[in-house]
């Protein structure tokens, strides 16, 4: 895709997120091979975000990607609670009818 070229710059509607995947690994002979992973996170306009991995024996620092998004949704002024549902689908298979459905 190119951009039409109407001589004026076009402002940039939105600012990019860009997010720079790291990891890290360590060879232990004891414990053998860890590995972690983290992330730089560069948002136009604003000071670099690292959440850089370091793996270690026991108490390396990773950051899942999930860890990565939230610090992002963050930094743009929200909060961010996650919560595990489980899977609740098997607990109420039997009662499902309790629900009602469609059966009125
Ligand atoms: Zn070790």
């Amino acid at each position: 895709m190119t951009a039409p070229e109407t001589g004026v710059a076009e402002p940039l509607a939105r600012a990019l997120i860009r997010i720079e995947w790291h990891t890290d690994e360590h060879d232990c002979e004891n414990c053998g091979s860890s590995y972690a992973e983290g992330a730089v996170i560069h948002i136009e306009g604003r000071e670099p975000i690292e959440m850089l991995p370091s793996a270690h024996c026991f108490d390396g620092t990773s950051y899942s990607e999930a860890d990565v998004y939230t610090r992002i949704i963050e930094e743009l002024g929200y909060r961010v609670a996650h919560e595990d549902r489980g899977n609740e689908s098997d607990d109420y298979s039997d009662n499902s009818s309790i629900f009602g459905d469609d059966e009125d």
